[in-house]
Order: structure tokens, then sequence, then C-alpha cells
């Protein structure tokens, strides 16, 4: 259920009508829009009795929303939601004009590798760094990641080279860490069904990339979106990173079409990582270029300057020049379509 408020409506009427969903033993999600105010209701089991709040002032109307998830649905916000990553080197903002670029290794293997790399990236123009401290491997006895010593090591990335950082939780214990050192909180494909993770995602304080599971349709993507959302962390970034399918020229298929669809039915930004939706290192610049020209709002990549000697995922790991090109490229592309780099 969604309550539109009038234009008009003064904060004073928004607080009253969230003061009497609560009272109704519901959730108030206010949600401001361009021109106006929306207030969306989670927790009924049922239909909700809409005429208490239908006839308080301010109220437009109440509006029944009929998809099973709400607060990430279009039926509740039209426009894009905007999320902001706060970085010394520039705030990028995906779901708006800007593409942004996030990259780095797939692990975080020492210091000297991510400052390397950081570096190397940082240089190409790349502002948001990612790495894993905490690595979800199909092997217990691949690399695991560093843990906190890996976050550290990220925090000194971002006091060098003035980047955002990206990194993985994976369970609610990392997820503290995580939240701490982080400056967007990654979800991954492993776990896009975790839901006790979800919800502690959606209480943490910092935005939140969301991977794609890779058997998971687009309704089970946006529900887990929805976990984090209705726990009242709006900004989460949708990422598609391959489903997995019969073919064996890649590692997973790269579901382009989820962009456009996705960007019907839902306000969030999508960005696409063409690393894992590949794992091949040579099909991460075609498929950077596409992902930009269907629509996505950033690209997710992963580069190395070793990748040989890579501790996890060295095959789909670009190298730094590459990483170059790619910039260049997918800069011309969003050009195309009116939208700028960063
Ligand atoms: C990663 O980003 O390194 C990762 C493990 O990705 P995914 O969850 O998509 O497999
Ligand atoms: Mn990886």
């Amino acid at each position: 259920m969604l309550v539109v408020m009038q234009s008009h409506a003064t904060d004073e009427q928004v607080r009253a009508v969230c003061e009497r969903i609560a009272q109704l033993g519901l959730r108030a999600h206010p949600i401001p829009g361009a021109g106006r105010t929306a207030v969306g209701i989670t927790g009924n089991s049922g239909a909700i009795d809409t005429g208490s709040l239908e006839s308080m002032p301010g109220v437009a109307e109440c509006i029944p929303v009929s998809k099973p998830y709400k607060l990430v649905s279009r039926d509740v916000k039209e426009e894009n939601s905007l999320v902001r990553v706060p970085a010394p080197a520039g705030d990028v903002i995906f779901g708006g004009k800007d593409v942004g670029i996030v990259a780095g290794p797939c692990a975080v293997e020492t210091r000297e590798q991510a400052l390397t790399i950081a570096e190397r990236v940082r240089a190409a123009g790349a502002r948001l760094f990612r790495g894993g401290a905490y690595k979800p491997r199909t092997s217990p006895y691949s690399f695991q990641g560093l843990a906190e010593e890996g976050l550290k090591i990220l925090a000194e990335v971002r006091d060098r080279f003035g980047m955002g950082i990206v990194t993985e939780a994976v369970d609610n214990e990392s997820l503290d860490l995580v939240e701490k050192y982080a400056d967007v909180i990654q979800i991954g494909a492993r776990n896009m069904q975790n839901f006790s993770l979800l919800k502690r995602a959606g209480r943490a304080r910092k935005p939140v990339l969301l991977k794609r599971g890779m058997s998971a349709t687009l309704d089970e993507f946006l529900m887990a979106a929805e976990y984090i959302v209705s726990e009242g962390n709006y900004n989460v970034i949708l990422c598609e990173r391959g489903v997995r399918t019969f073919t064996d020229h890649t590692r997973n298929t790269l579901d382009l079409s989820v962009i456009p669809a996705v960007q019907r039915l839902s306000h969030l930004p999508i960005v696409v990582d063409p690393s894992h939706g590949t794992g091949r290192r040579n099909k991460v610049l075609p498929l950077s270029r596409a992902a930009v020209a269907a629509g996505a709002d950033g690209i997710l990549v992963e580069v190395h300057h070793d990748p040989d000697r890579a501790l996890s995922d060295g095959p789909q790991s670009i190298l730094p020049e590459e990483f170059n090109v790619l910039v260049t490229e997918v800069r011309a592309i969003a050009a195309v379509l009116g939208r700028t780099v960063n």
C-alpha cells in the first residue's frame, strides 16, 4: 500500500500519516519524490483499511501495490533513486547521469598488490576501488581473504589515492567490520538470499551493492533488494554478474537484458560486472561496452597487475593497461547516451 501525499503537503502532515500507520501496527516508509512525498506501508498480511488514512490532511490517495516487492518498485517511486558513494577524489552517484566505474582485484592479497593496482586504476580515472577481504570460495582450501588485515589495507588505499572502497561482507560478523571500513558493502551472489545478512545490511549506514544470485529470477533479485530497503537502507545498487546456463565458452552468461527489465520495474540503479559475468579476460572489454550501451549505471571490473599469479579470479582479471582502454571506450559510449563516466 502506498499513501500518496498532495504536492503541497507539509512535513507535519507526512509525519502525522507515518504516526497513524505506526498506530495501526504497520511500518511507514516516507519516500520523498520530485513533486510529492509518498509513504510506503509494509508489515501488513492482508488488505489495509485505508479509510482513516485517506481522510487525513495532506493525503491525495491510497494506492494498493500489487507487486510482491513494494519499496523498490517504480509504482512507489517513479523517479530513479540516486545512490551517492562518497570518495575523497570525488563522490560517485549511481542512478543519474554518471556511469560509475568500480575497479580492483578480486581479493586483497598483500599491501603492495592492492596499492599497485589502486594506483593504476586511479590513474585511469576510477574513483572507487574494489577488493575482497572476505572471499566466498567454492573450495574451503582456496584463499579466503585477509579479513580485517585486508580491510586495513583498503583503508590505506582510500587515504593514499582518495578512492571510495567497495568490499564484500560474507556474514553478519564480517558485515560489522566491513561497515566500519568500507564506503559500499558488497553482498555477493552466493548470499543474495541470505535473508539475515540482507536484513543486517538493511540496518547498515552505508550503501549496499547487491549482486544477483547465479540462478535468481528478476523477482527474486528485487525481493532480495526489498529485504534491505524494508529495514531502512534505501541506498541499494543492484549488480548483474551473470547467471548459470549451459554455455561453456564463458563462466556465466551475462544477462544484459536484465538492465532494461530492472529499469522498468524498479527505481534502483543497476551496474554490471563483466568479470564474473564472463570469467574470461578477453570478454571483459566488449561486455563492458555492451553494458553501458544497454543503460547500465556502472561497471564493476576486476583488474590485476599480475593476473597469472592472482590468488583468485586471475583468468578474468584484466591488466591495468587494458583497463585504460576500457575506460576510454566506455566513456565514448556513455557520451553517445548523454552520460559521463566517473
Ligand atoms: C567478487 O566480486 O569477487 C565475487 C565473489 O563475486 P560474485 O559474488 O558475483 O561471485
Ligand atoms: Mn572475483
